[in-house]
């Protein structure tokens, strides 16, 4: 068995004992004789996993008693529409915009209410987060994107929204940093960047959000009804959320998010320091701004980028191919990207640099 290292955007790299753990697992989930993929959501095996993976998220995001924590499905996409159709009052939402999911978010916003692009970064293809605005002060919400995946920024800092609920995208940067919980209205993240497998996504909700969508909104699209059940109201993606569970022990067990989160500053300085000191590979995103999680960084040119991105791949270092809408390379490190692997990245990188200059 050979494994790579992966740098994929997402679906990402999961941690090799999570998925040992699950292998041993596989076919009888301790003891019960079945696969945790064979189990009713209803039994009392699969009760105590949804419960305890809430557990541990609540323990190691530190989140308030006042928070309710959802387990739903549909990805980060379904977000975009479901916020908005629960939340909106005066049916006006600002919005921060920095790349290509908060536009995605915007166009679904604008099916449904008064969208204010209160700030943007368009006009240097999204490569910084743009000053604070002033926000309408009967908005709903303000809609914010914390780590913007493909463009490689992320929020060091948070507007401060007078009062206004805040919603923050953390589908890739969810539980690489410390979070203040009780600065948002509303936390969403897809689970597959930084959390476990596709399939889930998580909602953090202030209880005083909930049960404010207008009668007709159809069950499945309000919060209410799976606050009430327990995110059980159907079937819940059981297999995702187990593996979630274990990927929060495994964050548990490497002394939480400050151990988590001081690995990470160590992999991506040691990446965006050799980006800085190189005379043939350089950076995109300015500096003040730059992503934990995701390095966009370029070549010379387009051709050695590919050569780049191929040679990588036969190196074993895998999924390095930019966004299209960025081009040149993308290293995603996410929480389970150990240090050795952005070592020997940059190692390679070195050796690339100095036999095609
Ligand atoms: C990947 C991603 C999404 C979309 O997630 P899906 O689960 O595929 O809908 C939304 N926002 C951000 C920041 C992302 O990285």
């Amino acid at each position: 068995m050979k494994r790579v290292f992966n740098f994929s955007a997402g679906p990402s790299v999961l941690p090799e004992d999570v998925l040992r753990e699950a292998q041993a697992e596989m076919l009888d989930y301790k003891g019960s004789g079945m696969s945790v993929l064979e189990m009713s959501h209803r039994s009392s095996w699969y009760e105590a996993i949804i419960a305890e993976t809430e557990a541990l998220l609540r323990e190691q995001m530190n989140i308030p008693e006042n928070y309710k924590v959802l387990f739903l499905q549909g990805g980060a996409s379904t977000q975009f529409y479901m916020i908005p159709m629960n939340l909106m009052k005066n049916k006006k939402i600002d919005f921060i915009h920095t790349g290509a999911w908060s536009k995605a978010a915007i166009k679904e916003a604008k099916m449904l209410a008064d969208v204010n692009v209160a700030a943007s970064s368009e006009d240097k293809n999204y490569n910084y987060i743009p000053e604070f605005p002033e926000f309408r002060a009967d908005a709903d919400y303000v809609h914010i994107v914390n780590n913007n995946t493909i463009y490689g920024t992320r929020y060091t800092e948070l507007p401060d929204t007078k009062g206004v609920p805040l919603v923050g995208d953390m589908s890739s940067n969810i539980l690489s940093e410390p979070v203040d919980v009780t600065k948002y209205g509303l936390i969403f993240a897809g689970a597959q960047k930084n959390l476990g497998p596709a399939g889930v996504t998580i909602v953090i909700i202030r209880e005083d959000l909930v049960g404010l969508a207008p009668e007709n909104t159809p069950s499945m699209i309000n919060y209410k009804t799976h606050v009430d059940s327990g995110s059980m109201f159907n079937t819940p993606a059981c297999y995702s959320i187990y593996l979630v569970g274990k990927v929060l022990k495994w964050v548990k067990n490497f002394g939480g998010i400050d151990a988590i989160y001081a690995n990470n500053l160590k992999k991506a300085n040691m990446l965006y320091d050799y980006l800085d000191s190189s005379d043939f590979f350089r950076a995109t995103v300015e500096k003040k701004d730059r992503s934990l999680m995701n390095v966009p960084f370029l070549s010379p040119n387009a051709d050695l980028d590919k050569k780049f991105v191929k040679e990588a791949e036969a190196a074993g270092l895998v999924n390095l191919k930019g966004h299209r809408s960025v081009g040149g390379m993308r290293a995603s490190i996410y929480n389970a990207m150990p240090v050795e692997g952005v070592a020997t990245l940059v190692d390679f990188m070195k050796k690339f640099a100095e036999a095609n200059k």
